[in-house]
């Protein structure tokens, strides 16, 4: 171990997500001893910057956690004293030579494990990938790249990266980041599921109802709409974020908790497919009438008028990209069939949240509606997963009101992680990072994944584009379009809402 070192190079270092993310995250991982004893940082791009400039630019965003300000200056000293700065083109050959040449001094003869990490616009990937891999390589360790969304716009333009990266990229350097996949809630959903006996069992169409997917920010584009206008929420939030989560949620039992175990499973040809792609590969294809889309428009609330979607100077005044999105997508498989997996997204909401909310069935006989007033088949149980913020497990239940008549009503058991848990929750670019330094793949989107969640959504976003759909507009601030619980009825669901928990 002593003989091997990282050297992890940071593409795009001037950039919003290495300032707000990526530097953080490594500095957590040094303050944790995650990472390896020998390690070098270099921020690459292509704005001046001196070692000095880079460190006190990476020092305004660093913070040590709640439970661990002991030594903080100190170690972020330490770590900063371990950050340098190569000033460079993404397509330069000639660049990645000299930034290859200075990680080597620092590498100084041990085995050398690259990393760099791409946190750059889409449209520089490939050039950096061929530069980084074909003169900045390692040439006795390993050579991994970590790639940020967007992975194309679509089946073809996402196949066509795909290609154009493997031209100088082995599919295992390749590690596509989805950083919902690193988030806490998320990475429990397996742990909640398959070590208590009481989930597992009732996670088939025998007992749920429907599972719901819910995203919602209370803020729109904010003048930084030129990147959403060329996506929208279906490929920014669901076809990723949401659609993994998914297939997390609905996966089959993994045979071992060993990462390619939990990937794969054989199937009949003797070949190993993802267990995830085998969920997505189920999926039946998304039918237009059972999708809302919407966009946000200007509204006045207490004196304060918040602009509209197109209000944006970045966003073309005719856009018709949807801000907001609601779907209603099926599995066909034995576990699932029939159940309806409801996805909603939207900017400009009146709450922000992620969550993952499951329906179960009414409780057969009723025996406590007749003489206690309570109507039980509204009242059925939900297990709420809140992912962000103020993380939380709770399950609604119903329970006897106490005294000596027979009234029930709603409650929760409520896992609120803030009152259990004094940990600070490490952020998802954390736990990520860490999984690429030690080579775990598990979180990571693989090419068949991708290609499976392409096929899903690109025949649903060509159709809305290519019919140029009006999205439903809905005021800045509200719940979203009216059509969204027109849709979730025709499936008989009401949405969960966070307000009508407790
Ligand atoms: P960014 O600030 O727009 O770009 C990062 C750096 O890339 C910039 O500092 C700039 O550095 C260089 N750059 C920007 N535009 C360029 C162009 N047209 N040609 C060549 N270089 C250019 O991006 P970011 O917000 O940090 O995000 C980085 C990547 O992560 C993007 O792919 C983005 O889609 C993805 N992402 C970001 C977030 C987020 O929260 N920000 C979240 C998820 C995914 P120099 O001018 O110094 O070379």
């Amino acid at each position: 171990q002593n003989q091997s070192t990282v050297s992890i190079t940071v593409v795009g270092a001037s950039g919003d997500l290495a300032k707000k993310k990526i530097f953080p995250a490594l500095f957590a991982l040094y303050y944790e001893d995650c990472l390896p004893e020998h390690f070098t940082i270099y921020g690459y791009s292509r704005s001046k910057m001196t070692d000095v400039e880079l460190r006190n630019m990476v020092s305004k965003t660093l913070t040590c956690r709640i439970d661990k300000r002991a030594n903080c200056g100190e170690k972020m000293e330490e770590f900063l004293k371990r950050c340098f700065y190569h000033s460079g083109q993404y397509d330069s050959q000639e660049h990645f030579t000299e930034l290859d040449k200075k990680l080597k001094e620092h590498e100084a003869g041990r085995i050398s494990n690259r990393l760099f990490y791409l946190s750059i616009p889409p449209n520089i990937f490939v050039d950096a990938v061929k530069c980084a891999s074909s003169s900045a390589s390692s040439v006795n360790g390993w050579t991994r790249v970590i790639v940020e969304k967007p992975f194309g716009r679509d089946s073809e333009t996402s196949a066509a990266l795909t290609k154009s990266l493997k031209q100088y990229l082995e599919e295992d350097q390749i590690f596509r980041i989805d950083h919902y996949l690193g988030k806490e809630l998320v990475e429990n959903l397996s742990v909640l599921r398959f070590s208590n006996l009481i989930f597992e069992p009732l996670w088939s169409r025998q007992y749920i109802r429907n599972v719901q997917f819910i995203f919602s920010e209370d803020f729109g584009t904010e003048g930084r709409g030129g990147y959403f206008d060329h996506y929208g929420i279906i490929r920014d939030i669901m076809q990723n974020h949401l659609l993994q989560i998914l297939a997390l949620f609905a996966m089959e039992t993994p045979v071992s908790l060993d990462a390619e175990d939990i990937r794969n499973e054989k199937n009949v040809m003797k070949e190993y497919i993802p267990i995830q792609v085998k969920v997505l590969r189920s999926m039946r294809p998304i039918q237009m009438e059972d999708v809302v889309i919407g966009q946000y428009k200007s509204h006045t609330k207490g004196g304060v008028t918040h602009p509209g979607y197109t209000d944006d100077k970045t966003v073309p005044k005719d856009s018709l990209t949807p801000t907001f999105a609601a779907a209603a997508l099926f599995i066909d498989n034995a576990r699932w069939d029939g159940v309806p997996f409801l996805m909603k997204a939207g900017k400009a909401l009146h709450t922000r949240r992620a969550e993952i909310r499951v329906q179960f069935r009414h409780v057969p006989g009723n025996l406590y509606n007749r003489n206690t007033g309570c109507d039980l088949d509204k009242a059925t149980n939900e297990l709420v997963i809140r992912v962000q913020p103020d993380e939380a497990i709770y399950l609604k239940i119903n329970n006897k009101v106490p005294g000596l008549g027979m009234r029930l009503d709603r409650s929760n058991l409520n896992l609120l992680y803030s009152a259990r848990y004094s940990k600070e929750i490490p952020d998802a670019y954390e736990r990520l990072l860490l999984d690429a330094i030690e080579g775990e793949r598990r979180l990571f989107i693989r090419s068949d994944e991708l290609d499976a969640a392409w096929s899903l959504f690109t025949p649903l976003l060509k159709e809305i584009e290519e019919k140029k759909r009006i999205p439903e507009y809905y005021p800045y601030g509200s719940r979203g379009p009216v059509g969204a619980h027109y849709l979730a009825a025709k499936h008989k669901v009401q949405w969960g809402d966070m307000s009508l928990d407790q």
